[in-house]
């Protein structure tokens, strides 16, 4: 069988090494380095190449080498051409730590005392323990699911928001526009785990900032179109809300002089909340490609209509 990757050089140099050893019948082929395109079933890839069916005339499915597809435009693609994102041990551990890491952040007021250090000042404020704090995590899906369990077990008191329902050991689950304020009336500090969808982009906003508790805190790890920006410096400014950890904006990266820069209740960091890893993302491809061959569905087929 024959795929074509098209990313990140080095990682696709070490995954046609470990395919050469490990599924010899699997010829990995490095863009722009194809071989016979017409013998090419599937693209692995971060951005597909203009005239992807023309480049491709024999193509079975689109693989993202990331946790989400939404870098795809999904209309420019044939309807039927299954498209899969990538699930796979090492990226869920990623976000699992960066998740953690924030909340136990906000949670103990690192923000707040990262100002006193700068302004020497020497002063302390009442300690909550975790179970007096409410975290709330917005997408129970992958690394959803997988944060909460962490969450869980530190002793936070902690809530969970998706599109259908669902339930999650030690966690109250709402679902659907009707159960969001419920939702974010629990959420002492929100975390955003959704992926970019029409009904998600905007969503952080004033409106749902307002339905927090006051002094909320934001961990933002979805994609940079679901917050409004200017929502949350207003937010910030009036008290609504006390900091934020972003590691996604729009765009990216963020330009020059944007204020969250220099912002002192705001954590930003450049998109590093997790990443596919090379070693563990390898076996969960070849798992796919077994499938595919058995004619399995692969692990993490998006739904076109759901855009997810
Ligand atoms: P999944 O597809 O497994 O889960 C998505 C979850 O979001 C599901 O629970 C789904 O609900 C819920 N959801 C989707 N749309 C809505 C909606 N309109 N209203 C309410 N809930 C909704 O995704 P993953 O957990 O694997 O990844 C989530 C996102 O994390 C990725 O799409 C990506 O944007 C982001 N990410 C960020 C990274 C970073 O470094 N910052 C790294 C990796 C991923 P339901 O359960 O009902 O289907």
């Amino acid at each position: 069988m024959h795929i074509v990757y098209k990313s990140e050089a080095t990682r696709g140099a070490h995954w046609q090494r470990w395919l050469a050893q490990h599924a010899p019948d699997i010829q990995l082929h490095i863009w722009p380095d194809i071989g016979d395109p017409e013998q090419v079933e599937l693209l692995v890839a971060w951005q597909p190449p203009e005239n992807l069916m023309r480049t491709f005339p024999n193509l079975k499915a689109l693989l993202s080498v990331g946790a989400g597809a939404d870098q795809f435009d999904l209309t420019q693609l044939p309807p039927d051409l299954p498209v899969v994102r990538m699930i796979e041990p090492g990226l869920t551990q990623g976000m699992v730590e960066y998740v953690t890491f924030a909340v136990l952040g906000l949670h103990r007021d690192m923000p707040r005392y990262f100002q006193q250090q700068r302004a020497e000042q020497w002063q302390t404020h009442p300690i909550r323990t975790a179970s007096q704090r409410r975290v709330g995590v917005m997408g129970l899906g992958e690394l959803g699911q997988a944060c909460l369990k962490q969450l869980v077990s530190l002793g936070f008191d902690c809530a969970g928001w998706s599109r259908t329902p669902r339930g999650i050991s030690g966690v109250r689950c709402w679902h659907g526009s009707d159960q969001l304020g419920d939702f974010l009336a629990h959420s002492d500090i929100l975390v955003c785990l959704l992926p970019l969808t029409d009904s998600t982009r905007g969503l952080l906003n004033k409106q749902l900032f307002a339905q927090l508790p006051d002094g909320a805190a934001l961990v933002q790890v979805g994609r940079g179109p679901q917050l409004h920006e200017a929502d949350l410096l207003a937010a910030l400014a009036s008290g609504k809300l006390s900091a934020a950890v972003i590691d996604v904006t729009d765009p990216e990266p963020l330009p020059a002089g944007h204020p969250f820069w220099q912002h002192p209740a705001i954590w930003l960091t450049p998109h590093i909340a997790s990443a596919t890893q090379t070693d563990s993302a390898v076996a969960a491809l070849l798992d796919n490609l077994r499938r595919y061959q058995r004619g399995e569905p692969m692990v993490g087929l998006i739904d076109r209509n759901r855009g997810y």
